[in-house]
This record gives structure tokens, C-alpha cells and sequence, in this order.
């Protein structure tokens, strides 16, 4: 079976978040279960020293705007089809913003050339290689279906995965012609929404099957809270909505082998991790203490409820504790963690800015992760902590639910806790669960034996793509 992914990011060759870990991983998992991934993204700067050395596979004469090809190129263990296209794709800094800090203003064509190029892959395949299906991911692919539906050409069915529903690349409806988009497709069941073009609502409305990153998350969309508008749509899909949950890059983040820590570990060199914590510590300038080390490695955002985690520092020191926070975005909590750490000097230390390197760092360095995320789709960070003995104490929401056993006494009885949970989602609850990660940090053997159990949960790839693969092939069968 051969699968077409097409994404705006790929680890490691380009990451703003959790969709680009997906994308890396994902297919080379399929790939060991013996379906074919290729996957199409944009050839940022980044990637051009890639794109070089690979043939060219198909030719776009007119990509909105300029001309533009298809390379094929293998590398980093993923077969990669990369869309040269530079009038669209040649600018230095992030790949969705400009300098201003703002979406770049055309972020409406480069995203549906994506989608275009996508769709002429998958109706002429790529050199002989014809996909069976194609999956799309999150609103920078969602118009790809809607260009297949407008030809009226057969193509392959197409599955779009939901990885923040959040995000959903909506455009002035005066773009239509621009997005070379039939005027018949500016309809409720095609791409408009209230008025609007919405890139995602396009790829909800069209695909064949969606499927949302955990079996949480599938359920919470279907609710106003969570659903951002979509809800309604998705409870009309429902009987093809389906929640896989993700999985992680296991070869890529593994304590016993990442080079990105100063002393490697397993569960039965527990002793080891300790050097890491030192370096946390000598990195973040903060003291040693008789409480766990805390960190966050985050995007800076409401949805990542980190605001929360501010009104519970005083509490968080004064358990003997310490915090180690790497995140970047949003500038009035980029400077409200810069003054935290002014005001607990050697308790809370604070490194603003994305550093993939620091990130494995802290998940090696660290006694626990927190995670109070108001909403959270599957979430990746909480399972590298799993996998480094970081213990995760999390929102009960979305993937943070399906992944975390919470520390209550029925399952520290039963032996199966492997973090701390909180509900309802607010800074007295985070406070609360921090100072029962705290009060069992205290029972040395009743915390390395959750590190241990953690350190054995399943978070690999195994399981959610024999799931996708069933879905592909339940499609090509239908
Ligand atoms: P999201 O995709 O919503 O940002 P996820 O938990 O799914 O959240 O994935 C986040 C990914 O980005 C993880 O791989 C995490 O380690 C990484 N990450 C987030 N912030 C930073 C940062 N400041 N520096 C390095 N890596 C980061």
C-alpha cells in the first residue's frame, strides 16, 4: 500500500511543534508494517540543501505565481517529496510568520500550493509511484481534497488527521478565484464557513475518514468547548471521525542513547540520570534542593495553560522544589517567566527561545514535566517524560488523559500510576497536583518505582499505526 502525506513540517528537518515529531515518525512506522509513506512538504530554506540533490518528479509551470517542481529526495529515513517553489517558500525565519511577528500575508497561496501540488500528486503519482491514499494534515493541507472533489477526475480516498483544531487557516472569501477554487465549492458542505474560507472546514467536509490524535480528543470535538465551531460538522461525520493516539520517535528519544544528554540511562541505571539533573541545574542557574526539579518545555500559550502555573510558584518553592522553563511565544508570558525567575533566583529558571538540543536535556535532567494544558489534542511532551522517567503531571484532557494513570491511592495500590493527573483545569488544582507529586518525591522507593513504570509504557509508534493502516486499507477496500 503506498500513502501520501502531505504537512507544512517534517522532524528533524523542520519543527515548530508536535505535527512535525508526527510526521518523521509516523511513516517509518508504517514503513516497518510494509506501507510505502512519501511525504510532500514545502522546501523551505531549510530543506533546499535537500532538495538539490534529488530528481525532479513532476513540474508546475504556474504555481501560484511562479514556477515550481517536485524533488524527490530520501534522507533521515523518510522518503521525502519536497516542493521547490521559491517564490512561496524562500524566506528566512519561521515558516508561518514573518519578521512582524504576523502570519506571512500569503500564507493563503503558499499553503494552498501546497494542496495543489498535493493533489496533482495524487492524481499522476510521482515518477510511477501512485498513491492509494492520501492523508493530509491539519488546515495547511485541508484544500487538498477540495481541489480532487472540484475536478470531478478520480483520485485516491483521502484522510485528514486533526492535530490542533484550533488552527484553521481561515481567508476572505474574495480569495476563491485566487485559491483556484470553483465558485460551486463556496458552499457549507465544501470550503465556506460563516462566510469565510476555512482551509480545515474544506478538509472536514471533503475527506473520506478524519482522524483526531487521541480517542479523547475525538470525543471532546464533537462538544462546543472543544469542537471551535467544527462540532456540528463532526458530529455529522462522526461515524467516520476515529482517535488514534500518537505515538513518539522511540529510536530518537531514548535515554540510553541520546546525545543530547551528558550521561545516557535506562530504568536499570537510574543513578545515571542524576548527572543530567546537575547540568539542568548548572544550565538554568539554579541551586540543588531537597524537592523534585519541575520543568516545562512548551509552546507559550493560553492553550498551554502555563498562566496557571504562574499564580502556583510560591507554592512550588515553598515545597522545596525547583522549575526549569524553555518555551517561547506569547510576550506577556515570556515576560512574566523572565520576572518569576527574578523573583525566585536559583528556584526558577527560565531559557526563552526553541532549542531542540535543551529540550531532550530537560526531559533527561528533570524529576517531572508539567503539562496543565486547557485543552490538549494527544500532546508529545508528557511521553518522552514517560520514556525518561520524568514523571508527567498533567490536565486531564485530550491525549494527556489516555496517556497519564494518576497517582490516586487505588492505583498507587495497584501499582499502575504513572503520573499526576488534575481536574477541573485550574491553578488550584495544578497547585494541588504538584504537591502530591511533591509528597511522593518525599518516598524515595514510591518514586523511583513510578519512574520505573513510567520508563515502561508503551509510547512507541506499534499500535497507532497498525490503527492507520487499518484505516487505509478499510478505505481502499470500501
Ligand atoms: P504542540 O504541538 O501543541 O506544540 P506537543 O506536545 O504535541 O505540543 O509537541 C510539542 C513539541 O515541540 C515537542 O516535541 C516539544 O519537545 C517541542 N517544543 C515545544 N517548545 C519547545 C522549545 N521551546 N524548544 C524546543 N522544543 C520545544
Amino acid at each position: 500500500m503506498k500513502v501520501l502525506f502531505v504537512a507544512s513540517e517534517c522532524a528533524p528537518f523542520i519543527k515548530t511543534g508536535g505535527l512535525a515529531d508526527v510526521i518523521g515518525a509516523l511513516p517509518k512506522a508504517l514503513a516497518a508494517a510494509g506501507t510505502d509513506v512519501k511525504v510532500l512538504i514545502p522546501a523551505y530554506p531549510a530543506l533546499q540543501g535537500l532538495a538539490g540533490g534529488g530528481p525532479t518528479v513532476k513540474v508546475l509551470d504556474d504555481l501560484f505565481g511562479g514556477k515550481a517542481e517536485v524533488r524527490a529526495v530520501h534522507a533521515e529515513g523518510l522518503d521525502v517529496l519536497l516542493l521547490v517553489a521559491p517564490h512561496l517558500y524562500d524566506r528566512n525565519g519561521n515558516i508561518y510568520l514573518g519578521p512582524d511577528g504576523q502570519d506571512w500575508p500569503d500564507n493563503h497561496l503558499r499553503f494552498a500550493a501546497l494542496c495543489y501540488a498535493g493533489a496533482e500528486l495524487a492524481f499522476d503519482g510521482a515518477d510511477g509511484w501512485m498513491p492509494d491514499v492520501v492523508n493530509v494534515h491539519d488546515w495547511q493541507a485541508g484544500l487538498l481534497p477540495a481541489y480532487l472533489s472540484q475536478s470531478g477526475r478520480t483520485s485516491p480516498p483521502v484522510v485528514m488527521t486533526i492535530h490542533n483544531i484550533a488552527f484553521q487557516g481561515l481567508f476572505d472569501a474574495s480569495e476563491l478565484a485566487n485559491l483556484r477554487l470553483k465558485a460551486e465549492m463556496f458552499a457549507a458542505d465544501a470550503v465556506e464557513y460563516y462566510g469565510k474560507i476555512s482551509f480545515l472546514k474544506a478538509g472536514l467536509a471533503l475527506s473520506d475518514r478524519i482522524a483526531a490524535v487521541s480517542p479523547s480528543y475525538a470525543c471532546e470535538l464533537l462538544t462546543p468547548g472543544f469542537g471551535m465551531g467544527l462540532e456540528g460538522l463532526l458530529r455529522e461525520r462522526r461515524s467516520d471521525l476515529i482517535g488514534i493516539l500518537n505515538g513518539i520517535d522511540i529510536a530518537t528519544w531514548d535515554p540510553e542513547s541520546d546525545p543530547h544528554l551528558v550521561e545516557n540511562y535506562s530504568a536499570r541505571s537510574l543513578r545515571r540520570k542524576r548527572a543530567n539533573k546537575r547540568e539542568v541545574e548548572a544550565r538554568f542557574g539554579l541551586q540543588r534542593r531537597d524537592g523534585p526539579l519541575f520543568c516545562v518545555v512548551s509552546r507559550l500559550t493560553s492553550q498551554k495553560g502555563l498562566d496557571m502555573l504562574l499564580d502556583c510558584l510560591p507554592g512550588l518553592v515553598a515545597e522545596g522544589a525547583s522549575l526549569a522553563v524553555l518555551g517561547s511565544g506569547d510576550g506577556a508570558l515570556e515576560r512574566q517567566f523572565a520576572e518569576a525567575s527574578s523573583r525566585h533566583p536559583g528556584q526558577v529558571g527560565v531559557t526563552l527561545g526553541y532549542d531542540e538540543p535543551l529540550s531532550h536535556l530537560l526531559q533527561g535532567g528533570s524529576d517531572a514535566i508539567l503539562i496543565p494544558s486547557r485543552f490538549e489534542p494527544c500532546g508529545l511532551t508528557q511521553l518522552y517524560g514517560l520514556r525518561y522517567g520524568t514523571l508527567p503531571v498533567v490536565a486531564r484532557t485530550g491525549g494527556l488523559a489516555d496517556t497519564i494513570i494518576d497517582a490516586n491511592e487505588a492505583a498507587l495500590a495497584a501499582a499502575c500510576a504513572t503520573g499526576f493527573q488534575f481536574a477541573p483545569i485550574n491553578a488550584t488544582m495544578l497547585e494541588q497536583a504538584i504537591a502530591r507529586a511533591c509528597a511522593i518525591y518525599r518516598r524515595p522507593r514510591s518514586w523511583s518505582a513510578m519512574v520505573r513504570r513510567a520508563m515502561r509504557q508503551p509510547v512507541g509508534w506499534d499500535a497507532s499505526a497498525a490503527a492507520y493502516d487499518a484505516m487505509y486499507r478499510s478505505l481502499i477496500a470500501d
